[in-house]
C-alpha cells in the first residue's frame, strides 16, 4: 500500500498525464499512479542499480513493463525533452532536488508541473523555483510516522492553467501580534512556506517551534565556541530566531 506522503503526491498529478518519477527507488508512486489510471505511463528513473533492480522488479510483478519504463541514469538525464508532463521528485534533500532540477534545466521545456518533497532544506527548492520563474501553487505539509513532509507543487511560468504570479505568491503582508504588526517579506515566505503560513496548520507550528529548539542549541554551543567565526554565526542565528519566532507568535 502506498503511504500517506506519496498518495498525496500522486493526488497532485493531473489525470491523464506522464509522468517521471526521479529517484523513484522501488517505483511504488509510478506503478500506483498508472494502476489508479491516473498516469498513462511513467518513467521511474534511478541513479543507483540497486534501487533501480528494486524498480524493475516491482513494476515486472504489477505487470506493468509496457507502461513504465526503469530508467538508470543521474538526475533528468533519464528523460527526453517533452516526454512527461509531470515530474516528481520526493524523499531527498533539497539541495539535491534543485541541483538535480538546475543540471537537468533543459529537460523542464514542456512539463506542465512539478511536484516536490524535500526531506530538509525546503527553503533551497522555493528559491530554486523562483530564481528559475516556475510558480509555487500549492503546498501541503503532513506527518506520517513521527516524521514531517512538504509537498511542493510547481507549474510554469506560461502554463495559463494559474492566473498566479511570484509577485501574487510573495507578496510582502503584516500579520498582528500583542506587540504590533510583524513583516512577513520575501526571504521569511522561502525559510517558511507562504501557502503554509497562510494555512496556521498545527503540524507547522510544531515544526517551527521544534526549529526553533535546533537554533537554540546551535547557539549556545556557539557560545562555547572559539572560533572567529562564532560571534557573527551566533548573532545571524539570534536574529533568525528573533524573526521566526515574531511571525509564529502571530499565528498562535
Ligand atoms: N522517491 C522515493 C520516495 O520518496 O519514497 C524514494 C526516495 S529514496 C530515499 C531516494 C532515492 O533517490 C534513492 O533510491 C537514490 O538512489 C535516488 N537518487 C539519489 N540521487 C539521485 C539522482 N541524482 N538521480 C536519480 N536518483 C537519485
Amino acid at each position: 500500500k502506498l503511504s500517506k506522503r506519496l498518495q498525496y503526491i500522486m493526488e497532485q498529478i493531473p489525470d491523464g498525464s506522464t509522468m517521471a518519477d526521479i529517484g523513484s527507488d522501488h517505483a511504488m508512486l509510478p506503478v500506483a499512479a498508472v494502476q489508479k489510471g491516473k498516469v498513462l505511463s511513467a518513467i521511474a528513473g534511478e541513479v543507483n542499480p540497486g534501487p533501480r533492480d528494486a524498480a524493475a522488479k516491482q513494476v515486472a510483478s504489477a505487470g506493468l513493463i509496457d507502461k513504465i519504463s526503469v530508467r538508470l541514469g543521474d538526475g533528468l538525464n533519464v528523460i527526453e525533452p517533452g516526454e512527461v508532463d509531470v515530474i516528481t521528485i520526493a524523499g531527498m534533500g533539497g539541495g539535491l532536488i534543485s541541483s538535480i532540477l538546475e543540471q537537468g534545466i533543459s529537460k523542464l521545456q514542456g512539463v506542465k508541473m512539478l511536484v516536490l518533497q524535500p526531506n530538509v532544506g525546503e527553503d533551497l527548492v522555493r528559491r530554486w523555483l523562483l530564481d528559475n520563474r516556475w510558480i509555487l501553487i500549492s503546498e501541503h505539509i503532513m506527518e506520517e510516522d513521527r516524521k514531517v513532509y512538504e509537498i511542493l507543487t510547481a507549474v510554469p511560468k506560461n502554463n495559463g492553467e494559474t492566473l498566479l504570479s511570484n509577485d501574487d505568491v510573495y507578496k510582502e503582508y503584516f500579520l498582528n501580534n500583542s506587540k504590533g504588526s510583524v513583516k512577513v517579506d520575501q526571504d521569511m515566505m522561502i525559510r517558511l512556506g507562504p501557502w503554509l503560513l497562510k494555512g496556521n496548520n498545527p503540524i507547522f507550528i510544531a515544526k517551527w517551534m521544534s526549529e526553533l529548539d535546533k537554533l537554540d542549541r546551535v547557539l549556545k554551543s556557539l557560545a562555547t565556541s572559539s572560533l572567529p567565526s562564532a560571534e557573527v554565526k551566533s548573532e545571524v542565528i539570534t536574529q533568525e530566531i528573533r524573526q521566526i519566532k515574531e511571525v509564529l507568535s502571530c499565528l498562535q
